[in-house]
Formats: C-alpha cells, structure tokens, sequence
C-alpha cells in the first residue's frame, strides 16, 4: 500500500510520516531528502547544473538508500548525508534542482522503485499527483506560515542555529512560490487528496487523523 503526503515546506510532512509508518509497520521514504542529496552532491562536486551532461554524470553515479535500522536516515553513495542536507546552502538551492526535468525523471523513477511491492509512506511535492497517481491514500498537510516558521526555528535551535522567524518565513515563501510555479511537476494538491490544516494540532493528532482513516481500510 502507497500512503502519499505532499504540502509545501514546514507542513509537518516529515514528522508524520515517520510516525504514521512508525504506527503502520510501514517504510518511510522522505524524497525531499533525495532532492537535497542530489543539490549536496552538486555542490561538493561543483557541478554545474546547467551542464546536462556533467548533470547526467551525477545522476547515473548516485545511489540512495534509506536506513532502516537508524529511523529514516538517508545514505547517498553509502555515506549517511541525513544532517548535512539540511544546511542553509543546501535548503536555499535545492529548489533549482529539483525544477530540472532530467533530476525528476530519475529520482520518480528511483522512487517507484524503492516503493515497488513493500507499504510505504512517501512524503514530498508530488507524490499524489506524478510519483502514485493511483496511492490508496493521499494526504495534502497545510500550515499557517507563523506556525511552519516557528515549528523550523525550534528544529534549527535544537542544531544550534540561530536564525530569525522573519529569514525563516521568507526562505519558506520563496521556496514554496519556486515549488508550485516551476514547469514539471509543480506543488499542488491531488483532486483526491485529503486535506489536513496542521495549525494548532499536536503531532499525535496529525498522525491519528491519517491512522485512523488508513485503518479503516485495512480493517
Ligand atoms: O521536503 P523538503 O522541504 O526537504 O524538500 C526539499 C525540496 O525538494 C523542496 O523544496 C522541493 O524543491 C524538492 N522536492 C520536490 N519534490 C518532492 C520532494 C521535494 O521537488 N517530491
């Protein structure tokens, strides 16, 4: 079974589904992540991302597999990258390569792989609409952006960062504008997809909400 979870960024995507598989017995695939692995390694090895051929290169020589022993952590080329994706210069470029057609089709395709026969939940931009079109479920999380904002703050605060709610909230806007204005496969909720307001609920709640329905289902 496919669970799908979109919404733009500081939803609340990540944290529940970790606990929605967590409670399913399910395999929990953040794609994000891979969008940023791939934006790392860009950097690293300062490849231009215009150069389709340098960009084919990375692409073909990349590999991505999600521990499952170690909570959702993300090995790229068998080096766990889970904290360094999240740096400031990974965030604020990851957008403009995930916008290029040739890093879609080949993650798309590595992430239907990774789903292929198992119960997953995936979380991302585009799940319910290009990655499972046909998921049995599909959930679209929204968040007031004082609220997604701050929930980001107190998870940078927790690394040791120091950022302000107004560079956060702006980094968020930006980002959420490029996501659902780019050409392929913009940010946007499936037709079908249910819709979950995540302002003012606690974790346990958002999860419960998508449990209980899931359950439902199954039972
Ligand atoms: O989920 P997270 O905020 O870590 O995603 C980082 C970026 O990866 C997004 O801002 C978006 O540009 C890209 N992304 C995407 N499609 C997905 C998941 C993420 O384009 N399915």
């Amino acid at each position: 079974m496919v669970i799908a979870i979109d919404g733009p960024a500081g939803s609340g995507k990540s944290t529940t589904a970790k606990f929605v598989a967590e409670k399913l017995g399910f395999i929990h695939i953040n794609t994000g992540a891979m969008y940023r692995g791939i934006a790392l390694k860009c950097i690293q090895e300062d490849v231009n991302i215009e150069n389709v051929s340098q960009l084919n290169n990375l692409l073909t020589h990349t590999e991505f597999e999600f521990s499952r022993e170690s909570g959702s952590a993300l090995f790229m080329d068998g080096v766990d990258i889970s904290t360094e994706i999240t740096s400031v210069q990974v965030t604020d470029f990851v957008s403009q390569v995930s916008a290029i057609s040739e890093v879609r089709e080949k993650l798309v395709q590595y992430q239907r792989d990774m789903a292929e026969g198992i119960d997953v939940v995936l979380e991302g931009r585009d799940i319910g609409t290009v990655v499972f079109p046909n998921a049995e479920h599909k959930y679209y999380l929204v968040a007031d952006i004082n609220e997604r904002a701050n929930r980001r703050k107190k998870e940078m605060e927790a690394k040791g960062e120091v950022v302000t709610l107004e560079e956060i909230a702006f980094e968020m806007k930006e980002r959420d504008r490029k996501d659902s204005t780019r050409k392929h496969s913009p940010l946007k909720k499936a037709e079908d997809a249910v819709e979950i307001d995540t302002t003012g609920l606690s974790i346990e709640e958002q999860v419960n909400r998508i449990v209980e329905i899931v359950n439902k289902t199954i039972k």
